[in-house]
């Protein structure tokens, strides 16, 4: 059984601690790998190797600092399929959408290009008699990176390609459902030439995370993964005066108007709901109509993702792939019964969809369930699977208010062809990331990636070069006079 390894000065090493937890194929629902959690000592190690490299690192001329960073696209183009094979083996997901998560990684890569532009100071000559004023932007030392399963290659880049080109070092710490994408990563970033200590891998859980958090030499924690979680690290950080920014959990609605254009949107609304199996920040969770459009949607929706093929991720003709666990396919399961004993109407049932190849794997079928009201629990907790709650709203205001209410606000998509209603929910709705006719708002890495209310915790966003330039450097001013 295979180890993943940790990644510190440059080397690959074995863990020291306990054996504790276990990678699957979720296909096959059979164990893969196993993760040691990280000793306290190996995080404080690789923490004091990281403040040793930055000093020279940070000394670097940005220009040399970037050549290594194409370097580093380069190999992730060069690498795209065997990476993606990685994702796909550990976390369950098509091969085309392992393939996505390492491109949007990749343009994280191209985004950090640019910040040669972005940590360019002021000045102002001449400020006051025979005085001038400048500021300047260092970098800060040492960041950690903790990132959830359900996008193993592109949530890391959201953060460290940022965090070392403006003269950081990192310390990335996976999740240890699906660590093995950036265990293969890290080959990658050595080949690149990245000296020791400047990017680096510890593996482990919960543990690892108190490690990171309790070591005072790490000047700030970008982490992403569910709210409970993002808001324990957010307090252990602020109370500890480390910068911190944290991505949670999400609850997205899309509200598909009458007048929307169906025949052209379906593809895309399914995708929204279906596509990673549900296990997407960014999903569609509630589908809101209004009574006019009711019937017409739910009957298309529901013919289309009946549709969809599940499967082994590696094989061409799956549409859908399993969930990352057994007990998180239990969970699912859980609420769809929820969801009938508090009055909902199942009108596709994904439990009864099990694909014939793969008897073991973590399979849900795509899920439909009518008649959702406000206060059941579908229509306010997180699921994160493959099931769609439906809601109608007597009109686009009362939808508006439905939303608006969730605790959670990371994403929300209305379809319609009315400029009108597009610029009212725009405006309107308290979510980050917006889609008007685009069901899964992911926004291209030069733009934060916006979350809100429960859903997010900080100031400055993932990615996005002004965010990630303000979060991985601090202002300083310099007086002269002359
Ligand atoms: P998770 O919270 O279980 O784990 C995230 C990270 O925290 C992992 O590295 C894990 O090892 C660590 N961790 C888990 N429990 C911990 C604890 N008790 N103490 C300290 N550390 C702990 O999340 P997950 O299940 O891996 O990911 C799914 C969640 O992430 C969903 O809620 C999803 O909405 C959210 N997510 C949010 C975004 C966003 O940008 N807002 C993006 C992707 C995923």
């Amino acid at each position: 059984m295979k180890s993943v390894m940790n990644f510190v000065d440059g080397q690959f090493l074995a863990g020291k601690g306990e054996e504790k937890y276990d990678v699957f194929n979720p296909a096959f629902g059979e164990r893969i790998a196993s993760v040691r959690e990280a000793r306290r000592e190996e995080v404080d190690r690789a923490v004091d190797i990281a403040v040793d490299a930055q000093t020279r690192w940070q000394r670097v001329p940005i220009s040399d600092k970037i050549k290594i960073l194409f370097k580093l696209e380069n190999l992730m183009w060069n690498n795209l399929e065997q990476i993606a094979e990685v994702t796909t083996i550990e976390h369950g997901k098509t091969f085309e959408e392992s393939k996505g998560d390492v491109v949007r990684a990749i343009q994280n890569v191209e985004s950090a290009a640019a910040s040669s532009y972005h940590i360019m100071g002021r000045n102002n000559r001449q400020i006051a008699n025979g005085i001038d004023e400048e500021l300047i932007r260092v970098p800060l030392g040492v960041f950690a990176v903790i990132s959830p399963f359900n996008f193993p290659v592109m949530i890391p880049f959201w953060f460290f390609p940022y965090a070392v080109t403006l003269g950081n070092t990192v310390i990335i710490k996976p999740s240890e459902k699906t660590p093995m994408s950036m265990e293969f990563v890290m080959k990658l970033v050595k080949d690149a030439g990245y000296p020791d200590g400047v990017i680096q891998l510890v593996n482990g859980g919960r543990e690892a995370v108190d490690y990171i958090l309790d070591n005072k030499k790490i000047a700030g924690v970008s982490f992403v993964g569910s709210t409970p979680v993002a808001e324990y690290v957010y307090k252990k950080c602020t109370s500890s005066r480390k910068r911190v920014q944290c991505g949670a959990s999400a609850k997205n609605f899309v509200l598909v108007m009458p007048d929307a254009d169906l025949k052209v949107n379906i593809g895309n609304i399914i995708g929204s709901f279906y596509g990673n199996a549900g296990e997407r920040c960014l999903a569609g969770s509630v589908l809101v109509t209004l009574p006019d459009n009711h019937d017409k949607v739910l009957k298309l929706f529901t013919k289309v993702a009946s549709t969809l093929k599940l499967g082994y991720g590696m094989d061409k003709s799956t549409d859908m792939g399993p969930l990352i666990r057994r007990d998180h396919l239990q969970r699912v399961e859980g609420y769809i019964e929820t969801a009938v004993e508090e009055g909902g109407k199942v009108i596709l049932d994904g439990r009864k969809i099990r694909p014939k190849r793969y008897p073991n794997g973590f399979f849900l079928g795509p899920t439909v369930v009518d008649e959702v009201t406000e206060d059941m629990k579908v229509m306010n907790e997180e699921i994160f699977g493959p099931v769609a709650s439906v809601y109608t709203a007597n009109s686009f205001e009362e939808a508006l208010q439905v939303i608006n209410s969730s605790k959670y606000g990371n994403a929300s998509s209305i379809y319609t062809t009315s400029g009108k209603f597009a610029k009212e929910f725009s405006e309107g709705v308290s979510a980050g990331n917006i889609g008007i006719n685009v069901g899964v708002a992911a926004p291209i890495a030069f733009y934060p990636f916006a979350g809100m209310k429960d859903s997010f915790f900080g100031d400055l966003h993932p990615q996005g070069g002004e965010d990630s330039t303000f979060f991985f450097t601090e202002r300083k001013v310099i007086i002269t006079r002359w």
